[in-house]
């Protein structure tokens, strides 16, 4: 696991995209941009993103705010419930913890909007916590990597990529190693024709060296 980390860091530091979340470790921030990125590409969440921390600079300020303003600074993304929860989670975080977002994991995951992957991600990124995060492009590229042939979705499928993606985290710089298990899914890792030949683990990868890249993730079976 270790040789995986330290060429996912290195792949990371030289290949990840200059995105605007992650020029901040501010946790508040952080939980915006995974709001918004949940369904929603990268392109498309740059400029709200922008345009609702220039609004709403911190927690208190978008707790203040009436509902009405802050679902006029969504509109166009869609998927409005995930403003509504980010607000009330945001207006909890006011009320109990004097507007800083929780550093205690728990207390993260009881906020309401936050599930285990937003928590792991405003932990690790912005808390530099060892807690890991599974999304559908981690999903992918351990599927294919440690070649994890039980259908995506099912509960053992999805607790052993919770393991996995918790054994690959613990050690220096967790954050970036969630955020660079994500990006090789986005960027190399893709859906179809992923790019192999440029990938920085692809010497480790039991899905390339069976021949089951394409075959990977296999697919909930239809009822
Ligand atoms: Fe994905 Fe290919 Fe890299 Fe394996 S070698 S992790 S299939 S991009």
């Amino acid at each position: 696991m270790s040789a995986i980390r330290g060429k996912l860091l290195c792949w990371y530091d030289e290949a990840g995209r200059d995105l605007p979340w992650r020029h901040t470790r501010d946790p508040y921030a952080v939980w915006v941009s995974e709001v918004m990125l949940q369904q929603t590409r990268v392109e498309t969440v740059i400029p709200y993103y922008e345009r609702f921390l220039e609004s709403f600079p911190n927690a208190r300020a978008l707790a203040e705010a009436d509902e009405d303003t802050v679902l006029s600074h969504w509109s166009g993304l869609g998927y409005y419930r995930r403003a509504r929860l980010l607000h009330q989670g945001v207006r909890e975080v006011v009320a109990e913890y004097g507007g800083e977002v929780p550093e205690d994991a728990d207390a993260r995951r009881a906020l309401p909007g936050v599930g285990r992957y937003t928590a792991g991600a405003i932990g690790s990124i912005a808390f530099d916590k060892e807690e890991p995060v599974v999304d559908g492009n981690v999903t992918r590229v351990l599927a294919r990597l440690l070649r994890i042939k039980t259908p995506i979705g099912s509960s053992a499928t999805t607790n052993k990529l919770w393991e996995e993606a918790a054994r690959l985290v613990p050690g220096e710089r967790p954050g970036d190693l969630n955020q660079a298990l994500m990006e090789l899914g986005a960027t190399v890792c893709t859906p179809k024709q992923p790019r192999c030949e440029s990938c920085p683990v692809a010497e480790r990868c039991e899905g390339l060296a069976h021949g089951e890249v394409e075959a990977l993730p296999v697919a909930r079976a239809r009822k």
